[in-house]
């Protein structure tokens, strides 16, 4: 077995890694993707994600990231030299009554303040005006235009394209099996083709990033989640443009170019005791399917396709660990996207390469791993 040197080694070569992968490779550094399988494979989370494009609602701590990714999705295609089906058709968020109305109004204030200055209340005629076929409950929804959808598999493999022409290197079909230390400082990994040394090892390696941690006998506050996705059956016709959900049901609907829609939302499958897989659950898929056809009626006249999930770690507060853990040097987290990564990966693996040349910025402030010795303490 050969033993190889790099200046960053990347453990995961999903959305996140491969993003990474090439912001670093375009820096001019030397960088090596180990990836287990190939990025964005199933049961992989950038394989089996919603591909929703969203700022509207964000946590405060992602919302300068998310403003950085929303203003770079529309070049994203042409920097990367790849067909991503983005497409910039909006986000709106349906209230079924007065009393959501209320609580879409102070919504709204809170977006504002956020500085997503895009997002505005429309009134039912609004959103009406906006997807004449929406139900005909919807008394409001808050809107944000300059959100959207793109393909999560093809800005994966998009990302993973461009880094290599860049000139960082992909070893798939490669498991990391262990962080290899010297005292307190990671200084490489042993991969199934060896050991690789590095003077920086990035952790992208999704649902199963705490089984490399556990080498080092931590084990970080995520759960794993086996998030469901439902597809229809082709209609005929783009009817519906913007990204809908609603402020009292777990939905998120969007149609594809081929028309078919594609339902989420939060619904969620069960992870396999291996955690390589994950089993479907028909209430789950009931759920799903029924809160899509109450919110917007031409899903009813669809079926339903395909249901899969994907397998994904939610922190324990819900938002992703992106910086160095503490009391190691060398190691650098990007995990825990729980839910909701795919749409800032551009940001995330810009800001994190410009960290790891010693150039920290605020975007990523708010996502510091240094927050886990609170968070445990909860
Ligand atoms: C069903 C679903 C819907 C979603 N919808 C949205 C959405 O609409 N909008 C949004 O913004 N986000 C969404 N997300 C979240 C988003 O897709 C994820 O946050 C994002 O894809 C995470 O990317 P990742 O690279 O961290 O993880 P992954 O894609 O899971 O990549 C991790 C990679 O690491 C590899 N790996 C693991 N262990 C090892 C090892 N030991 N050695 C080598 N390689 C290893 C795996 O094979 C995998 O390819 C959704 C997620 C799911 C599951």
């Amino acid at each position: 077995m050969s033993e190889t040197s790099v200046e960053v080694l990347v453990i995961g070569g999903g959305v996140i890694g491969s993003s990474l992968a090439y912001h670093i490779a375009r820096q001019g550094r030397t960088v090596l993707v180990v990836e287990q399988a190939e990025g964005a494979t199933a049961p992989a989370a950038s394989w089996a994600s919603a591909g929703g494009v969203r700022r509207q609602g964000r946590h405060p701590a992602e919302a300068m990231l998310a403003s950085e990714a929303i203003a770079r999705w529309p070049t994203l295609e042409a920097e990367l030299e790849a067909d991503m089906h983005y497409r910039q058709g909006g986000n709106l968020l349906v209230a079924e009554t007065e009393a959501e109305a209320e609580q879409l109004a102070s919504f709204v204030h809170e977006q504002q303040a956020n500085g997503f200055t895009d997002v505005t209340l429309l009134t039912a005629a609004e959103v009406r005006n906006l997807v004449p076929e929406i139900a005909m409950q919807v008394t409001a929804a808050s809107y944000s235009p300059i959100d959207g959808q793109a393909d999560p598999i093809r800005t994966t493999r998009a990302f993973a394209a461009a880094a290599q022409r860049h000139g960082a290197a992909y070893w798939n079909a490669t498991a990391a099996l262990a962080l290899h230390v010297q005292g307190r400082r990671v200084v490489g990994v042993q991969t199934a083709r060896g050991l690789v040394l590095a003077e920086q090892v990035v952790l992208a390696a999704g649902a199963w990033s705490n089984q490399l941690t556990d080498t080092l006998g931590i084990h970080l506050p995520m759960h794993l989640k086996a998030f469901q996705m439902l597809r229809s059956s082709s209609a005929t016709g783009q009817t519906l443009r913007p990204v809908v959900s609603a402020v009292n049901r777990l939905l998120s609907l969007k149609q594809l170019p081929d028309g078919a829609f594609l339902l989420g939302g939060g619904w969620l499958g069960e992870p396999t005791a291996d955690h390589r897989s994950y089993q479907l659950k028909q209430q789950a898929i009931d759920g799903n399917w029924a809160a899509a056809c109450a919110i917007y009626p031409p899903v009813a006249q669809q079926q339903i396709a395909r249901a899969w999930c994907g397998l994904e770690a939610e922190s324990i507060d819900e938002i992703p660990f992106v910086g160095p853990l503490s009391g190691w040097e060398g190691l650098f987290l990007a995990v825990g996207f729980s839910g909701h990564g795919f749409a800032i990966a551009p940001a995330i693996g810009h800001n994190l390469a410009e960290l790891l040349i010693g150039n920290p910025t605020p975007e990523l402030a708010g996502l510091s791993p240094a927050r886990i010795a609170t968070l445990h303490r909860h």
